[in-house]
Formats: C-alpha cells, structure tokens, sequence
C-alpha cells in the first residue's frame, strides 16, 4: 500500500508542489484548502498527472473547520504516514505590532500558529507510527540575529510555530514520529510575488525530503535547503 500524505494549504503555491512531488514519489496525497473551486481544480490537475489524490475542505484558522475535516478523513478510513502543515497567510497592512490593527494580528496567528497546532491535534490520533510531521515554518521566525522589521506579526507567528515544532518533536518522540520545521527560502508564489528568488520546486524541495527521505533522527530540527539552521 502506498503511503498518505496529508498537506495543509496545498491548493496552490508551495503545498501543491509539495502534493505534485509527493505524488510522483508515489504517496496518496490529499490535498487540502479552504477554497473550493481551487481545490477541485486542483484535484484535477494533479489527476491529469496520474497522481493517486483526494481533497479535504479545511480552514486552519478555524476548529469547527478542522474537526469537520477529520470527521471526513475518518470516513475515508485512510492512516496518515505523512502530516504537512504547510497553509500560512501574510497580510499586506501587517507593519507594526504597536500599530498593527488586533484583527490582522488575530487572523495571522490563527492560521500560522495555532492552525498547525489545531490540525496536528485532531489528525494525530490517524497517524502511523512510525510517521513524520513537517511544519512548513520561515527563517522570518528565527531569533538568532537582528530582526529585519519586514511583516513582524508574520514573524512572530513563525516563530511561535518554531517553539510549537520543537515541544511537539519532544512528545512525539517515543511514539516514533518525526517533527520538523522547514524554510523554503523567498519563493515565486502568491504570498512572495513574482520577484522572488526561488521557484516552487526548489521551495518544496526539504519539506519534500523531510516527507520522505530524511533521516527520523533529526527529528526537532529546522532545515533549509536539507541542511539544518539555527532557530
Ligand atoms: P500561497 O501561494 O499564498 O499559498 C498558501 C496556501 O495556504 C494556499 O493553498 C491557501 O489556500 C492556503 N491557506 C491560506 N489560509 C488558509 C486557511 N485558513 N486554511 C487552509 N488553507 C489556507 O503561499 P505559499 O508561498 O505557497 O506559502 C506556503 C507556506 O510557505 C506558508 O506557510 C508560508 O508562510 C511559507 N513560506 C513562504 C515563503 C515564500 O516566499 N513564498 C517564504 C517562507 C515561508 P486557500 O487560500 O485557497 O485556502
């Protein structure tokens, strides 16, 4: 039996190369997003390239969402090999924590922060063991330097997200499931415009490998370009 894998955000962008790359590896991958349309579009392209696929309607920044979805996935009597949570927002007007209006605030840490949390938490009890989790996080979040004052919200949610990565890999540990965080650098997607650096291959390059080929003893770690970074 082929592998499942469960991606976050993946209608588009970086989750859906991810679900593409996967696919050709071979997993079942289902797909996942809060647009509809965009999902089933999709859905069906990744069929036109013989992926075995299915989709899963989800809002990460909302639990009634995320519990629905697990009633569903609990109906397609599938067990999950491979948890992505990969679906993040920015937002244009987020400038300033001081000034920042609360809700931005709100909606960014409800998608990138508590929503990997929230779906790690009703998905966990269908994982196998041993299994992987990959957190698809930004060197936004790391507090080892100067902080750029580039979409601070944005930042803090990554990071808050970093500190969720390393206390989940601790839990999980004896039940054998991996946990990682990875940074796919600055890449040409919705959220990083079409003057970024990366292209979507190279962006879901190390999560892909964290998904498959990585070793389970790095598990708690943060990679970039399959090399480890400081948080
Ligand atoms: P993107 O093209 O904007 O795609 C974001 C994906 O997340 C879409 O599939 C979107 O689908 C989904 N999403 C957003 N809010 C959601 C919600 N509440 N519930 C479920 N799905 C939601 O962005 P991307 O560049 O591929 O980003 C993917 C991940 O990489 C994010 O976590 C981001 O922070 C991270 N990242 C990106 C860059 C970059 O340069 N692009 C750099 C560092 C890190 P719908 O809107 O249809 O729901």
């Amino acid at each position: 039996m082929s592998k499942v894998i469960l991606i976050t955000g993946s209608n588009k962008g970086i989750g859906y190369e991810i679900a593409r790359q996967c696919g050709a590896l071979g997993f079942t991958v289902i797909i996942s997003g809060r647009d509809e349309k965009r999902l089933n579009l999709a859905l069906d392209n990744l069929h036109k390239e013989q992926i075995n696929a299915r989709s899963l309607l989800m809002d990460v920044s909302n639990i009634e969402s995320i519990e629905a979805a697990a009633n569903l996935f609990e109906m397609m009597d599938l067990k999950i090999d491979v948890l992505i949570n990969n679906a993040g927002i920015s937002i244009r007007g987020d400038r300033s924590l001081l000034h920042n209006d609360m809700a931005i605030l709100d909606q960014i840490l409800r998608t990138n922060s508590y929503g990997p949390l929230l779906v790690t938490r009703s998905f966990i009890k269908f994982m196998e063991t041993p299994g992987r989790i990959v957190m698809v996080s930004s060197s936004g979040g790391v507090l080892n330097g100067d902080v750029g004052g580039w979409s601070p919200a944005y930042c803090v949610s990554k990071t808050f997200l970093n500190a969720v990565t390393k206390q989940l890999a601790w839990e999980l540990k004896d039940k054998k499931i991996s946990v990682n965080a990875a940074c796919p650098g600055w890449v040409r997607t919705d959220m990083g415009g079409m003057g970024a650096t990366r292209s979507v291959q190279k962006g879901a390059d190390t999560p892909v490998w964290l998904a498959s080929e990585a070793s389970k003893e790095l598990t708690g770690l943060f990679f970039r370009d399959r090399k480890v970074i400081s948080w």
